[in-house]
This record gives structure tokens, sequence and C-alpha cells, in this order.
């Protein structure tokens, strides 16, 4: 404990009782938190983490809010609190996102916690180092390795060194350091442990603002000044400068001495982002991600709790961090479908982090060039505030859009770039700039069949077809990761030699393109590659340093990358997206492709975006190509009312899965009959899932059509509370407002 308060000084009777209760909230799937006694001589407080037995385990927890019109039970009867963390407490805000998202996502609180908890080795303060530190006085007798030392130490007396530090600065052997201690010269001295980045630097200025950048920069810094909950949407294109803008934000933040959160999507992908931060605040941000090490990882959880860390830039999962006093959180790329976390908890990290900043009482800012429908909605019921950035910044305009008719300009048989795109490359690589062709397919091919008995390659955990990779030589599931080696014969008829590939992956296009251009300095990028993340970013280096002619990637490349050479994109399938039956296909390919064909012209001069495509007519194909943003959303927004899907009315997905395909139908039917009846809600299904099958279990589908108006959690809380209990292997996950259908 560090301060006495009143109340410490004059006694609490009831911590003068033998025994006292408190509610701990534990990272497992409980629906409430468990009682506990709190031993004598211990101070809980809501917040506090604490070590409490469970079973024969010790689990990290934390001291939670009295349930309410909970008696407490006899603390005689509890197991007792074991120790209690040396660890700034969980914020009161914190605690209320915690059971906010449990309600909210129809999950138990523990199972949020647990997000929370993911680092115990932090609740423990860092320890110092043993150092040593000058304390004045030189021996009589200096030798010359002890003068060398002395001229390191005269430049600063105050610096606290290690010793082994000391020797190798002063090119000494440790011993001489030894000698020196002994001598009296230097004194044991703990060094702190230190910060994970310097502090930013807020006051120096950034770029300078044009216009309508400078509009929506001020209105961002009086949000922040405002000291209370708003949500901003800047809505601005492709290269419109958000990030100088949303820069403005956080320096408004850090000023009024308050930390920051911003999510990005592929966060580790982004180390232009960091350098950018870096280049406007002097230092840059800590990266929480799932690419860092489990030592900065602690590290870097027990700073921003103790408030050392001012601004992190991170995935998701970074909405959990215990910030001690956050006063902005940032969504750059909203629209992204890397938010949604489909696992354990369902839930939006978009959506979170507007309800993060509601409870915390700040700002929230959302940035995109092609907001999700949700979010644009949201800006014209006045829920949110729209920012708009319509032009490029300085000399960068958008690249011009068309579609190429491959019923009319089809390419040679079995490959897949029309003469027409093939061209504009050709042309690009003459002038020495760079091209992109992007195709969302990993691999060489997305189906292996033999042409004598037209056996396909399925997956044998999954209902999909297995992807040829072919530089490894494997059929590989995307679904659940099997793979084996392609194998020369059919497995079902024998024969040998008479497999095909069917349709393209982004290996296959890279052998055309080969083929085509052999002179031209090709890179490919997938999430597959080998040599992962840090590879992944060396390329992408190398790209925007004008190091390849062509560029073939799947949506990888999409996402917010600056190519200064980049001026002509070429979508090899426009038509893919569009084809599947997902409520929100159009949206996706519209954002998608709006956002791949944004990568040219980001330098200025003219720039040019072909989508091949069997269907130019198509009404998103239409709107990408016109530029007519406005068009699209209305169209989309209009569509979406009249037929009652989100956001103007609300989905839930209910999967039932288990390993017995029959035993899972008849629990997914009993579960549909267990339903309550409530005028205006509509339950669909069961349906088998599109991909029926994944990893061994057979899937189920059930989807709750409601009004918004209505608490559909707690009428979902009820039905399962009353329905068919979870046995054997059999599962029930919910979903609430799903983004995937399959
Ligand atoms: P967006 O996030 O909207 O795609 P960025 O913030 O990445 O746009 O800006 C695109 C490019 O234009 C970046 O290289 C950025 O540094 C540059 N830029 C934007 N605004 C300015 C400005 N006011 N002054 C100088 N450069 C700018
Ligand atoms: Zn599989």
């Amino acid at each position: 404990m560090t301060d006495a308060t009143a109340k410490d000084l004059l006694g609490d009777p009831l911590e003068a009782a033998p025994l006292r209760t408190a509610y701990v909230l534990l990272p497992i799937p409980a629906d409430r938190p468990y009682s506990y006694a709190v031993p004598a001589g211990m101070d809980v407080q809501p917040g506090d983490y604490v070590q409490v037995p469970l079973g024969p385990r010790k689990v990290a927890s934390v001291v939670w809010d009295a349930p309410v019109g909970d008696n407490g039970v006899d603390p005689k009867k509890l197991r007792a609190i074991e120790t209690k963390f040396d660890c700034p407490p969980v914020p009161e805000d914190m605690r209320r996102f915690v059971d906010w998202i449990a309600h909210y996502t129809i999950a138990p609180p523990g199972m949020v916690l647990k997000s929370l908890l993911r680092t115990p080795a932090a609740l423990d303060p860092e320890q110092p180092m043993p150092g040593i530190a000058f304390t004045g006085d030189w021996p009589d007798r200096m030798s010359d390795a002890r003068g060398r030392v002395r001229g390191l130490i005269e430049a600063d007396t105050k610096q606290l060194w290690t010793k082994s530090g000391l020797a190798n600065a002063a090119g000494t052997s440790s011993s001489v350091v030894d000698g020196l201690v002994k001598a009296g010269t230097f004194a044991p001295r703990d060094i702190p442990p230190q910060p994970i980045v310097p502090p930013p630097m807020p006051k120096q200025a950034g770029k300078p603002l044009n216009e309508d950048q400078q509009e929506a920069a001020d209105a961002l810094v009086e949000a922040v000044k405002a000291d209370e909950y708003s949500t901003h949407l800047i809505d601005g294109i492709t290269g419109s400068g958000k990030t100088e803008v949303y820069f403005e934000a956080i320096a408004a933040a850090l000023n009024a001495g308050k930390q920051v959160l911003v999510l990005l999507p592929e966060i580790a992908l982004t180390a232009t982002f960091l350098d950018r931060f870096e280049a406007r605040f002097g230092a840059p941000p800590a990266p929480w991600h799932s690419g860092i090490t489990p030592r900065q990882r602690e590290k870097i959880w027990r700073q921003v709790a103790e408030g050392t860390v001012r601004v992190v830039v991170g995935a998701r999962s970074a909405l959990f961090l215990p910030f001690a006093e956050l006063g902005l959180v940032v969504v750059d790329e909203e629209h992204d479908q890397a938010y949604k976390q489909e696992d354990r908890v369902f839930y939006s990290a978009r959506d979170m982090a507007v309800v993060r900043a509601r409870l915390g009482g700040f700002a929230c800012v959302l940035a995109s060039a092609t907001p999700s429908v949700e979010t644009r909605v949201n800006a014209d019921t006045g829920r949110y505030i729209r920012l708009r950035l319509d032009r490029r910044h300085g000399a960068a305009v958008l690249p011009k859009l068309s579609t190429i008719d491959m019923r009319e300009n089809p390419p040679p048989r079995g490959r897949f770039v029309s003469p027409v795109l093939e061209e504009e490359m050709r042309q690009s690589t003459a002038r020495g700039e760079q091209s992109l062709l992007f195709l969302n397919r990993r691999g060489y091919a997305p189906l292996t069949l033999c042409r004598v008995c037209g056996f396909r390659f399925e997956c044998r955990n999954c209902s999909a077809w297995l992807v040829e990779h072919r530089f490894r030589g494997q059929l590989q599931c995307h679904h659940c990761g099997h793979s084996e080696p392609t194998p020369e014969a059919c497995t079902n008829c024998g024969t040998l030699d008479h497999l095909v590939a069917c349709g393209p992956g982004v290996e296959r296009l890279a052998e055309e393109v080969d083929a085509i251009f052999p002179e031209a300095r090709i890179i490919v990028l997938s999430s597959d590659m080998l040599g992962g993340v840090s590879r992944l970013r060396l390329e992408l280096e190398a790209i925007a340093d004008g190091q390849a002619d062509i560029v073939i990637g799947t949506q990888l490349v999409a996402k917010g990358h600056n190519f200064p050479k980049m001026t002509v994109v070429g979508v090899v399938d426009a038509d893919l997206g569009l084809a599947n039956g997902d409520p929100r296909a159009a949206e996706r390919t519209f954002q998608l492709l709006s956002q791949v064909t944004g990568r040219a012209g980001r330098a200025g001069g003219e720039s040019k975006g072909l989508l091949q495509t069997y269907a130019p007519d198509h009404p998103v194909i239409k709107a990408i190509v016109s530029g007519d943003r406005e068009a699209f959303y209305e169209r989309e927004i209009a569509l979406r009312k009249s037929a009652g899907l989100p956001p103007f009315a609300r989905l839930v997905s209910l999967i039932i899965s288990g390993t017995d395909k029959r035993e899972t139908e008849r629990h997914a039917m009993d579960l549909k009959l267990a339903a309550p009846f409530m005028e205006d809600v509509f339950l669909l299904g069961p349906a088998e899932a599109p991909i029926a099958q994944v990893r061994g279990r057979w899937r189920w589908r059930l989807l709750v059509h409601a009004p918004r108006a209505l608490d559909v959690q707690t009428y979902i809380r009820d039905w399962l509370a009353k329905g068919p209990k979870e046995r054997g292997n059999i599962r029930v996950q919910v979903d609430v407002d799903p983004q995937s259908f399959l």
C-alpha cells in the first residue's frame, strides 16, 4: 500500500473483522465473479489484480464489483485470496468495458477478461538491473585502463552503468571495473527499468496541412480537447492525407496528458506507418501484435498500465491493454474485416473501440477511404460526425479507372491476363514504372481435378477444395491448414499424369507473367510466402523503393501501402467477390477494388486502374469505375433498408458444431424448437453451413433476424438458458453482428 488515507488512520471496522468477501472475476468461462475471502491485513478494491486458488491451480484474476443483489456468502466457508499483485488496478471504465463486451457478445465475462490477462508475468513490477554509479573519487593509482574509464565517465558523471557495459565501452577487462568498485570509485546502484520507447514529442510541428485537411484536423483537435465522448469519421479518398490529419488529434491528446491507442489492420506489415509516426513525434509508438516477443509484450503491457508508454499502435487485441489514462482511440481502415474476431469471443474491434471511448468519455476517430455501410449510416444519422477529404494531397490524382470486357478481349487459352492489360503493363514497364496485378487467391490453382475420371481433390476434414501450392509441391486446405504432397496419379482412378489445375492463383499468374515479360523483375506477395512477416516487410520496402517492375499480390497489397512508382493496377478477376451469397459481397468488392486501384498514382502523374470483368454493367463495377462513391453508398444503403439487412436490423448467427453429423443437426433442430416466440424476431435455418465441415466438425447455422430496438442479447440468453444443453462435443457459438456467413 502506498498512500495512507483517512480510513487507514481511523481504522475500518470491516478490516478489523477477521474476514471479508471479495468478488473475483477469473479468466474462465464462468457467468459471474466468484466469491473469495480476503485474508486479514490484505486490502483489496475492485480492479486489483490478485492470485486465487481454483481447484488445484492458482489463477491470476481481478477483483470485480459486487454483483447487484448479492448478499454475500459467509467468508468463513470460502477459500482465500492468496496474493495481491503490485500493479496499477484495472480502471473503472475498463471494467465496465469488459462487462459491456460480455453482455453484447453473449460471452462469459471471464472469457473477455482473459484478453486482458494474457501476460500474467507483467503483473509483477519490472525488476531493476544491478548497476554501478560514480562516487566522485578516483584512486591514487591510475593505470592506462583506469584512465580510459575516467575519460568515459567524465563526459557524464551521473550516468548509471552495468559493470560489463562500462568495461565494454571503455575497452577494458571486467577486472578493471571490479577493481574500481573495490577502490570505492563506483558504488552499486540499481538501474531502473527503461521505457520501451522514448516519450513522444507532440509539440513539434507536423506537415503544413492543406485547407481541407486543416479543417478536419481542427474538428478533431477540438473533439479531443472537449474531453468527452464523440466519434468522428474521416471519410477521405486514398492518398488524401487521413493519417496526417489524425496525427494532429494524437498530438492534442498527448498535449493534454492522455494516452493514445491507434488500431491498424495488418499492423505487422506497416513499418512505414511506424516511420511516419516517428518522423512526426520524434519517437516510435509501442507496437502490439502477434509478432512481438513475450518479453516485449510484458514490458509494453506493464508500461501501458503505469503510463510510461503514451501511444500504442496495435491490432484489435490492443483494445484490452490496461491504459491508465486513455484519451483517444483511432481506428484506421475502419471497414477492414480484420477487425472482426471470430474465435472465443466474437467481437468487432471497430465497434468496441467506439464503446471504449463512450465508456471512457473520450474521442474516437474512424478513418477510411471506403467506410463500411454501417459507419456511413451512423454518419448520415448524425451519430458520428463525418469529415470529408475529397482530393489527393499535392500533385497526386486518382488513377483513371476502366473495365476490360473479358468477353471481347479474352486471354489466350489457359491464361488469365487479357491482351489489353498486357499492353498497358508493357508500356508501364517500358517507362520504368511499376504495375500491379491483383488476384485475391493464394497458391497456384484453387482446384485440382483428374481429367480422366473427373475426381476433385477435397480436404478430408473440411468441405473445401484443396488449393495447389506448386512451389511447395503441396495441396493445401485454406480452412484447416491440412496439406499433402501433390500426387502424380489420381487417388480415385489411379491414372498417372492426368491431373489438371483449374483457375488461377497468384503463383500461376506469376508463371504467366514471367513467360510474357521474361526481363521484368517480378515480386509475388501473399500471406503464405516463405519467410513470414519479416520477409514480406522487406518485399514491400523493395517495391516502394522501385526494385520491382511487376508486383503480383493478394489483398495484402491493397492495404495502405505507398508505392510511388506504381502507375498501372490490373484487377485480374473483378467479379470474384461478387459471386458468393454474402449480403456484404457488393460492399466488400467495392472496398477492396477501390483500395487496390488506389495504390496507383500516389506520387503524381497519370495512372490507370483496369478491371477485368465478364459483367462490366454490374452496378458495383460501374460505381467503382465511375468513381461515384456517393452513388454506390446511396444504392447500397437503400438496398439494405428495403431488404431489412444491417444496419437497419440486427443479425445474430448461432453456429452449432460437432463431430457427429446427425447429432449436430438434431441439436440444431432442438435448439430452434426451444426458441421463445417473439413478434418481429425471425429465425432462419438451421441450415448446413456453406462450408459444412471444418476441421472435422460439422456445422449448422441458425440466423436470428431482429429489429434494432429489441434487446436481442436478453432474448438469446433466455433462449440458450432454456434450450438444450451442449452435450458431448457439440458446441453452440454466438456471433452477434456476423461478418462471415460461411
Ligand atoms: P491516406 O491515409 O488518406 O491514404 P496519407 O496520410 O497516407 O493518406 O497521405 C498520402 C501521402 O501524401 C503520404 O505520403 C503523405 O505523407 C502525403 N501527404 C498528405 N498530406 C500531406 C501534407 N499536408 N503535406 C505533405 N505531404 C502530405
Ligand atoms: Zn481442411
